[in-house]
């Protein structure tokens, strides 16, 4: 990823005074080669590269950032505003039922999307929400709407297939209406590929309908193929914002930049499951340092900068490097460096996901690296070094020592474990472990 690629740039800016033509050269190149791997379109990659290198230039090494965080910094702040620096609502601000317009290629989420839309904003939102579909060409399309609606417990129009897409909708406004719901949600057909019978429906659904929100939903996965249907939808219709869906997939991202170039429209939404609940506001910035592949990398350095005791750091990288050797006096260590860098909740949201789910999944909170502290303190250094060593009756010890019980030393050698494994695991990527030696 574009992290990795970028690491080897940084080393070799090291030591220079300012990002210069010529030693930004090689960095450049990284950029555009690793947004061609996330999927991005050359000629987003082409023009996004130029504007790097324009914001970078002239850009002044500010502080302690050497000249290869403060390019990672630029391309980090490039990538946030090309894809539109914050997160764009739904508008649904008109007289009701504000209408919704789903438009798309097949299988690229639409149907499911109503459906998470529909419950977003009918738990968050409190609104009254109709579904309707127009997809009389797939009888069972229209069963897969009526499903989840009725899964939701959110009020569905029964299609009649006989009618034509904007008769269905006509009568779904004026059902509606009568009915006061806020809003009205309409699933359309798509086709395998663009064609014109299709543009031409949609076009005229959205002049019947004069919708609020004309969403294009599309496919993360889709990559460079993106940017021909986002370009072909943008041109039929006046679309107000984007879905891009299955962006937990495999997806790098890279259809978020080009999307969003290709049409001007802001990305709404991001749909992240298949299930009801699995679609997030979308985020520029989470967005960007996705693309980067890693949490919010820039504002994490200058934290360590700021707080990390860099001999400590340096040791620790070293470790992680090696895959070997960390043990329980360095563990304690990531606790004290922790809470410098402003404890783990503070921590976690800059974490690069995987780093931050694992985490997640051994528990550890800011109240609980209190105690974890105390009881490696109670410890012997010889133990410290050789937690293997730690049985029973040590536990006992240890465990009075520290005012807690067993379990909470188990707990804490089971939490080391799984840290063990996870350095192991970044080691090998060498991610981490670069990133501590940069803050060294
Ligand atoms: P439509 O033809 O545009 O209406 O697409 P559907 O809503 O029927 O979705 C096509 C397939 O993609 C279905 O199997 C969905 O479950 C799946 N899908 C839609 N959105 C997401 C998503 O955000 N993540 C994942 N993993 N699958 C999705
Ligand atoms: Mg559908």
């Amino acid at each position: 990823n574009l992290t990795q690629r970028l690491s080897g740039v940084i080393k070799n800016l090291r030591g220079q005074a300012r990002l210069t033509e010529s030693n930004i050269q090689d960095a450049l190149r990284e950029v555009r080669m690793a947004l061609l791997e996330a999927d991005v379109a050359l000629p987003v990659v082409k023009e996004f590269a130029a504007q790097v290198k324009e914001a970078a230039l002239g850009h002044e090494v500010i502080g302690n950032l050497n000249p290869g965080q403060a390019f990672i910094g630029v391309v980090h702040r490039e990538l946030t505003r090309l894809m539109g620096e914050h997160n764009d609502a739904l508008n649904l601000t008109t007289t009701p039922p504000a209408v919704i317009l789903m438009a798309g290629l097949q299988g690229a989420g639409k149907t499911t999307t109503c459906g998470k839309l529909a419950k977003l904003l009918h738990d968050q939102h409190k609104k009254k929400i109709l579904l309707v579909s127009c997809d009389i060409y797939r009888p069972a399309a229209i069963e897969q709407l009526r499903t989840l609606a009725t899964q939701l417990g959110i009020d569905f129009f029964a299609s009649d297939i006989s009618q034509k897409p904007q008769d269905i909708a006509l009568a779904a406004l004026d059902f509606a209406r009568k009915h006061h719901h806020d809003v009205l949600i309409v699933d359309t057909a798509g086709r395998l590929a663009i064609d014109e019978a299709m543009m031409a429906e949609i076009q005229q659904l959205h002049a019947t309908l004069k919708p609020i929100e004309t969403l294009f939903v599309v496919d993360a996965m889709t990559g460079q193929d993106a940017v021909n249907t986002a370009r072909a939808f943008g041109e039929a219709l006046p679309l107000t914002g984007i879905v891009l869906t299955k962006m937990d997939g495999d997806s790098r991202g890279g259809a978020a930049l080009s999307v969003r170039h290709v049409t001007g429209r802001p990305i709404k939404f991001i749909g992240v499951s298949e299930k009801p609940n699995g679609l997030e506001a979308f985020h520029p910035e989470r967005m960007a340092s996705r693309i980067l592949g890693m949490g919010d990398v820039l504002s994490l350095l200058e934290e360590a900068q700021r707080g990390v005791d860099h001999g400590e750091a340096e040791k620790l990288a070293k470790k992680m490097q090696a895959g070997k050797g960390f043990d329980l006096n360095d563990f304690k260590m990531q606790f004290v460096q922790m809470r410098k860098m402003g404890g783990m909740s503070a921590l976690m949201d800059k974490l690069p996901a995987q780093l931050s789910q694992a985490a997640a999944d051994s528990k550890v909170d800011d109240k609980s690296i209190n105690r974890l502290e105390g009881i490696i303190n109670s410890m012997t250094p010889q133990e410290r070094s050789h937690p293997e060593l730690i049985k029973a009756q040590r536990k006992k010890r240890i465990a009075d020592g520290a005012g807690v019980k067993v379990m909470h030393v188990n707990q804490l050698l089971n939490q080391f474990e799984q840290t063990q494994k996870m350095m192991k695991m970044f080691s090998k990527g060498g991610g981490m472990a670069k990133m501590m030696r940069s803050m060294a």
